[in-house]
């Protein structure tokens, strides 16, 4: 059991999948950068936490709901539970559905994240939680994702690799790659092309230009 001090926010293992460098520059060296991807994506999760509740016999709907699993040391919260209640007003199946901008991509940075709610799902509910939801924006429907085996042994390893990188307290070095650095908001504070930017904190090359700017300035 972990404690709540030490608890992996979901949100990280979509950044540690999609470049572990990313990942610690937001999460250990506290580095963001707003960029049209992200903005848009903000925007459609404030819009779905205003929705309203539904709520018929036997069925409910809860929007940005706050989860956390103890068991397996995660925090984080869900767009959207379904809730499909017993007869005797328990919970007796529960889905979990994220809402995303854009289209249903190739890596598994939604799902690792919809399996990470289901952790926390069925340590709430106690049940288990076979199935999850992703709502694309551009496709307009929801596609539905087995919280199967290896989708779940996928996101333990990933949450491992992440207390790993903690603990350390590093950073991993900058590479580029087209596919990743393309789309990436820190694209500009990483510069994995310049060459020597390598394993550097960001915070210090940062510090060392506003240096440099105020040297100029004379100031
Ligand atoms: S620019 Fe590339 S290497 Fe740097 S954090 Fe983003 S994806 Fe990772």
């Amino acid at each position: 059991m972990y404690c709540e001090d030490d608890l992996v926010p979901i949100s990280a293992l979509q950044h540690i999948l999609f470049c572990e460098r990313q990942y610690a520059l937001i999460h250990i060296e506290q580095v963001w950068e707003e960029n049209r991807f992200t903005a848009e994506g903000k925007v459609l999760h404030e819009r779905v936490d205003v929705e309203h509740h539904e709520s018929r016999r036997l069925f409910r709907q809860e929007y940005g709901i706050a989860v956390r699993s103890l068991e397996r040391g995660l925090i984080g919260k869900c767009d959207l539970v379904e809730l499909h209640l017993a007869p005797n007003g328990g919970v007796a199946d529960a889905v979990p559905v994220e809402f995303k901008r854009g289209r249903n991509k190739e890596e598994d940075v939604d799902r690792v994240q919809l399996c990470a709610q289901a952790f926390c799902l069925e340590e709430t509910f106690k049940v288990p939680v076979a199935v999850g939801q992703l709502y694309y924006l551009q496709e307009h429907r929801r596609t539905t994702v087995d919280i199967d085996g290896p989708l779940r042994a996928k996101t333990m390893e990933l949450v491992a690799r992440i207390r790993q990188l903690q603990s350390a307290g590093t950073t991993p070095p900058a590479v580029y790659e087209k596919r990743t650095c393309d789309r990436c908001s820190l694209l500009e504070l990483c510069m994995p092309e310049s060459a020597g930017s390598g394993g550097k904190r960001v915070d210090r090359f940062v510090q060392s230009q506003i240096r440099a700017t105020r040297e100029e300035c004379g100031q």
